[in-house]
């Protein structure tokens, strides 16, 4: 079976004394339960301090395609590690809307975090728009071939997939069950067409307004593996129970 796991996004939130008090909350809650906190850039040595050693890892949510040089105000792979991240958000839709990330960013960011030995998370989703006319799987087929073909079907078995319906991010609109299970029935089954066992073993997120209230459900899907958290993400109590849920489904 595969494992599930639960990634917080949490966006530009947080101070030092915020942090604090939320991580001090989950981690004795989440003991013993995989989790990923993926935090602001200035809190990755907070982050790494209070986590080492718990089972909860910690990532960014960006990171720069090139290694080192003129770039003012990127982030680079290494200097991730250097801070004991394990995982990086790739191509989250606030990137690709707000920021101008096109799919071959996207793919090359996914590699250079990969080759660095970093776990990309990437994201991958409709707009309401896309939705209703009827192309959500030609999108989510089009952001993920822009991977596959740059860095190949392969590269997944050391990656995490998240589908995120935009129109559900930060919205409160969560997409069913059964709208969320068929999107990732649909990634499965075209990883599966070129890879049977990486699609098998590829844990593919839900994100889009998960709450506690909603995780279970979400979680029982049979292609559901985790979810991928913003807002809920920042309130202990809620990340705790979205967390569990996803260990017990
Ligand atoms: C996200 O930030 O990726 C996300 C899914 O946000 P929210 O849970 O707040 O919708």
């Amino acid at each position: 079976m595969r494992k599930k796991l639960v990634a917080g996004n949490w966006k530009m939130h947080g101070s030092l004394a915020e942090n604090a008090a939320l991580l001090d909350a989950i981690k004795p809650a989440l003991a013993g339960i995989d989790a990923v906190v993926c935090v602001p850039f200035p809190y990755l040595a907070q982050a790494q301090a209070s986590l080492t050693g718990s089972s909860i890892a910690w990532g960014a949510q960006n990171v720069s395609e090139q290694a080192k040089g003129a770039f003012t105000g990127e982030v680079s792979t290494g200097m991730l590690l250097d801070f004991g991240c394990k995982y990086v958000i790739v191509g989250h839709s606030e990137r690709r809307s707000l920021y101008g990330e096109s799919d071959a960013l996207v793919a090359k960011k996914y590699m250079a975090a990969q080759a660095a030995g970093l776990t990309p998370i990437l994201c991958v989703g409709e707009s309401l728009d896309e939705r209703e006319s009827g192309v959500t799987e030609a999108v989510v087929a089009r952001q993920l071939d822009a991977v596959i073909q740059t860095a190949g079907v392969a590269s997944l078995a050391k990656a995490v997939v998240a589908y995120e319906p935009v129109w559900a991010i930060g919205t409160g609109k969560t997409a069913s069950p059964e709208q969320a299970q068929a999107v990732h029935a649909f990634i499965r089954g075209k990883i599966a067409a070129l890879d049977a066992g990486v699609a098998d073993g590829l844990v593919i997120q839900y994100g889009g307004s998960v709450k506690a209230a909603n995780a279970a459900e979400l979680m029982a899907q049979p292609d559901i593996d985790g979810g991928l958290i913003g807002g809920a993400s920042l309130v202990a109590d809620d990340f705790i129970a979205i967390c569990r849920a996803a260990a017990a489904n």
